[in-house]
């Protein structure tokens, strides 16, 4: 709009020749609920903007979320190049299918899937929709089995911990099956093998498993369920496939903890998500679901798209999407290697498992994620005379973002303050953050103990 002549000969003068912020549009309100009669140069309208981003916080401090706030500049450049580009237009841009194919080869790999298996999947928007897909897939055999025998088919169930994401709630409640929600107890945050060989029949669809808890870091016992499964299928015929939602897990364990079994090895895991821009280590969104066989998903599910030119199966919730975090997953892959998100890993393993031991010394948290598993630290606070929300709000004044939030029931009694250690969280943030936790603890012991000496005050007169 700006380039040609005609548009610059209508500017107005200000506009050509005053500096951004000297032009009119900085004195005037910018239209935030009507779309605005005219336009403003480019300029403006960016500078605009930018600065009203600079109210959101800084992702460098953001311990709350698991998501990516970092990656190299290459992946940057590619992530750039691929913008234009619709995922879905896939005859016109084959070579971003052929690449989402081997990021589902190596996951597959990297899940153990056996040699017998022929494994597929498809990429998402994050591992929400990969858990919808998923479940979908589970509903749907459950149904053709429920039918082939003649049952009835209209009362579905699925069974998981009340340890799980939002979004399996969201699946129940969306997609009509029943949820068989297992309560934490007071004082362990993840469910058993027991408690789900309890609720599970022959409606279930699917049981739910979590490597890696959105409240504690936590892992809930993929191999006992599975073991549980497994019997239930013999002595009942019950044939439950397990789901297990490796948000952030399935990209740590595979690294940290090779030797543990809570994937593809397990019989009865039939499918898994992984959130591409959690530990995937990619900016969001990008998440993928793999599932050990194509037979654990129904063919009927998948369509075939041909109005693109071509033919292809496309098995998603919505249709358009960008390329671009794709091609970012696989440029970390063949960037870092197996050795390269190793030794992430661990970096981020180190510098959690420091920062628990720092804060547990202080006397003044109880750790509840003990053994530090996942990079993070989630606490609660030991007889102190302020809450975990006034330490969360007050570590926000030095611009930390670090959340405090209630567990699930029957632990909703339980206020925790969570920090996720990310690959950019150097010793040194860690330092630095622990000095202002002790700060502010010793701020709000202050100001307490002021209320106090007042209130004693004030009954003296
Ligand atoms: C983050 C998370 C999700 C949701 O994943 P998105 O990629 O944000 O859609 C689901 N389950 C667990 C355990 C998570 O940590």
């Amino acid at each position: 709009m700006l380039s040609n002549k005609k548009n610059l000969d209508k500017m107005k003068k200000e506009d050509k020749e005053t500096t951004i912020y000297g032009s009119r549009y900085f004195a005037k309100g910018i239209s935030k609920y009507v779309m605005p009669d005219e336009g403003m140069p480019a300029r403006a309208a960016y500078q605009l903007i930018h600065d009203e981003m600079n109210l959101d916080g800084n992702p460098a401090l953001n311990l709350a979320s698991f998501v990516t706030t970092w990656m190299e500049p290459e992946a940057e450049q590619l992530i750039n190049e691929s913008l234009d580009k619709n995922f879905v237009d896939n005859d016109e841009y084959p070579q971003t299918e052929v690449i989402q194919s081997r990021i589902i080869n190596m996951l597959a790999r990297l899940f153990n899937a056996p040699e017998d298996c022929e494994s597929v999947g498809t990429g998402t928007i994050g591992s929400s929709e990969a858990i919808m897909l998923a479940l979908l897939a589970h509903k749907w055999t459950w149904k053709k089995r429920r039918q082939a025998e003649g049952k009835p088919y209209d009362k579905p169930n699925i069974v998981m911990g009340a340890d799980v994401h939002t979004v399996w709630e969201k699946f129940a409640l969306y997609f009509d099956v029943e949820l068989k929600l297992i309560p934490l107890k007071e004082d362990i945050y993840v469910i058993s093998a027991e408690d789900v060989a309890a609720e599970v029949d022959e409606n279930t669809i699917a049981v739910g498993a979590v490597v890696g808890t959105t409240f504690t870091g936590q892992m809930d016992p993929v191999k006992e369920i599975n073991d549980a499964l497994l019997k239930i299928k013999e002595e009942k015929g019950w044939d439950i496939p397990m789901h297990v939602d490796g948000a952030s897990g399935g990209f740590i364990v595979p690294f940290l903890y090779p030797d543990m079994e809570w994937d593809f090895r397990l019989e009865q895991v039939r499918s898994i998500n992984v959130s591409g821009h959690k530990y995937g280590l990619v900016y969001p969104g990008i998440g993928w679901l793999v599932f050990k066989d194509k037979t654990d998903i129904p063919e009927e599910l998948v369509f075939d798209i041909n109005y693109l030119g071509g033919s292809m199966p496309n098995y998603s919730l919505n249709f358009s999407k960008g390329s671009s975090t794709i091609i970012a997953q696989y440029y970390n892959f063949i960037r870092l290697g197996y050795d390269g998100y190793k030794s992430i890993m661990e970096n981020m393993s180190e510098n959690a498992k420091y920062l628990s031991k720092k804060l547990k010394e202080t006397g003044k948290f109880e750790i509840i994620n003990k053994n530090t598993t996942f990079p993070l630290v989630a606490l609660t606070l030991k007889n102190s005379n302020f809450t975990t929300y006034q330490l969360s709000d007050k570590l926000r004044e030095r611009g930390w973002i670090i959340p405090a939030y209630t567990l699930p029931p029957n632990a909703e009694d339980v206020t925790v303050l969570r920090m996720v250690i990310k690959e950019t969280f150097s010793r040194d943030m860690v330092n630095m953050l622990f000095d202002d936790i002790m700060n502010v603890c010793e701020k709000l012991e202050e100001s307490f103990e002021e209320e106090h000496r007042k209130e004693d005050h004030s009954l003296l007169y």
